[in-house]
């Protein structure tokens, strides 16, 4: 039996309960459907329909709101080593059902196992990173002034809601809800509507590690229903929102009636610089790494190649071929490299950038056409002679394609790279050191790297600037996030009071 055909049987298991029952919302322990409508959740790898997903509405959004208001006391309360029992375990659950989530995953979003496998394993990691932070969370400073001992802690800031998107959607939840979780708060988390099956597991893996009912609370639906009511509800304290830059706008002014506080991860196009001087073997593999590996439906893929003229004949030429060896296949065959985009509407989004890169007229130098029309595939495909005014540089496809742009002087890399409407990441390629010092502290981007991939490191801040977004995650970026700051000052002697009305 082939590794796929292997695959192939053991999803069939893990789907059969979601066939049968469908996905219900999951509010305070208990299963609840809403008011019984359904929306289906269809698979990009075949167009067949997955499941029924309860259709959540502004109701639903109600009871998981009073739901996490409710726990909130006691989960804040409880002891922070009983906490952390608790994320750890949540941890090991994940890794114990990693291969069903993978899986399901992958059907459910047509990303290729061989990056899903880690996925469900990056999650359970964001669990064991943010246990070992729960202890620590409420510390604060002490800042000692004449008069008064001053303290400062943190204290959740109370329940909160998590908003997805669907690429990498287990990963990215995990990455948010653990956490909030750690620092006390309780959560209700709204998936995105193309992808809900591993949220579902998410909240069921928490629950039998013991996270009380009400802590963590899933409504399924959509963001134009279900994701607004929870942006303005004003039990919901915070919104930790991943997703695209105009939703972010939204999320910003819905949530303003009840002051809510956001965090917004959102869209880039990032630019990979690649001097000359760089070792370009090592480029040439991270390029095409960081905009084709997971379907090129990253945040922080490299989205936009700016190469040094001197070069660029050659880079492209390497590029050309190594692209067009890219494997387009089914995403539980461990060979595939590139699987289906995840939806219709996101193949025909993805799909219209082939026209337009030729009206704008740049050079299709690989793909640039769908594979078959079982699924929604794409052939991996790279954008040559383009200039950054065109639209392949300017917005964000979100899918396997490269635009590349020559330049032939550091100030104009410089200028091109800052040259758009997004922030979020910026890849380096030169031998150079003090051009790679300059060239950092002057590039527009939250997050750089240099003579790398993009390679995530719990503690460090992830976030961007401009349009890619508002705060950070990691380390106690995160805690800033979900906790207040709150000072107290206790007098230490009898310091004067000045004294108002008295003879
Ligand atoms: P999207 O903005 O369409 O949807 C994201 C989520 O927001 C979904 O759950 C959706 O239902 C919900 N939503 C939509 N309208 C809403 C509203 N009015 N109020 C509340 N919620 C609403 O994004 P998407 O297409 O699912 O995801 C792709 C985008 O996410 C890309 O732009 C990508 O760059 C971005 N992204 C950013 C990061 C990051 O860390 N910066 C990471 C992953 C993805």
């Amino acid at each position: 039996m082939s590794a796929l055909d292997d695959n192939l049987g053991k999803l069939a298991g893990y789907l059969a309960r979601f066939r049968d029952n469908g996905i219900e919302n999951r509010i305070a322990g208990q299963d609840m459907g809403g008011d019984g409508k359904q929306f289906q959740s269809i698979s990009p790898v075949d167009k067949n329909v997955i499941c029924n997903v309860a259709h959540g509405t502004a109701a639903d959004i109600d009871r998981a709101a009073q739901a996490a208001s409710d726990a909130f006391a006691d989960w804040r309360d409880i002891p922070a080593t009983e906490r952390k029992k608790i994320l750890i375990r949540v941890a090991e659950g994940i890794e114990a059902r990693a291969e069903e989530i993978a899986l399901c995953e992958c059907w459910d979003t047509g990303q290729a196992l061989r990056f899903m496998s880690k996925a469900a394993l990056r999650g359970a990691e964001n669990f064991r990173y943010f246990a070992d932070q729960v202890v620590q969370a409420r510390d604060g400073q002490h800042l000692k002034s004449p008069t008064l001992m001053n303290v400062t802690t943190r204290v959740p800031i109370g329940p909160v809601g998590v908003i997805t998107p669907w690429n990498t959607p287990f990963m990215l939840s995990t990455w948010k809800i653990a956490p909030a979780l750690a620092a006390g708060c309780t959560v209700v988390h709204k998936p995105a509507e193309a992808s809900p099956l591993t949220a579902r597991l998410l909240v069921e893996i928490a629950e039998e590690a013991g996270l009380p009912p009400g802590v963590l609370n899933t409504v399924n639906g959509f963001g134009e229903e279900v994701g607004k009511a929870l942006c303005e509800h004003p039990k919901i304290k915070a919104i930790a929102f991943v997703g695209e830059s105009r939703t972010g706008s939204l999320i910003t002014r819905q949530g303003a009636d009840t002051l809510k506080r956001n965090h917004l991860e959102l869209g880039g196009k990032n630019p990979v610089i690649v001097f000359d001087d760089a070792d370009l073997d090592r480029a040439l593999d991270a390029v095409i790494f960081m905009i084709y590996s997971i379907n090129g439906e990253r945040c922080t893929s490299s989205s936009r190649l700016l190469v040094q003229d001197t070069i660029r004949e050659e880079f492209e030429a390497r590029l050309v071929e190594r692209v067009r060896n890219i494997r387009v296949g089914h995403p539980l065959d461990p060979a595939t490299e590139i699987g289906p985009l995840v939806t219709e509407e996101h193949f025909s989004k993805v799909t219209r950038y082939f026209d337009i890169a030729r009206e704008d007229g740049a050079t299709i130098a690989a793909g640039g056409e769908a594979v078959g029309d079982e699924g929604y595939f794409v052939r991996p495909t790279l954008f040559t002679g383009a200039n950054n005014q065109m639209r392949i540089a300017r917005e964000e496809i979100f899918g396997p394609v490269l635009t590349s742009i020559p330049f032939s002087s550091e100030e104009e890399a410089l200028r091109i790279a800052n040259d758009t409407d997004y922030g979020l990441t910026g890849y380096v390629w030169t031998n150079d050191l003090t051009r790679a010092l300059r060239f950092t502290d002057r590039l527009e981007a939250g997050m750089i790297w240099v003579n790398s991939e993009n390679v995530r490191h719990l503690p460090t801040p992830f976030g961007g600037v401009k349009s890619s977004g508002i705060g950070r995650d990691g380390g106690d970026w995160s805690f800033e996030f979900y906790m207040e700051q709150k000072h107290i000052g206790f007098a230490t002697g009898q310091h004067k009071i000045t004294k108002l009305g008295a003879l």
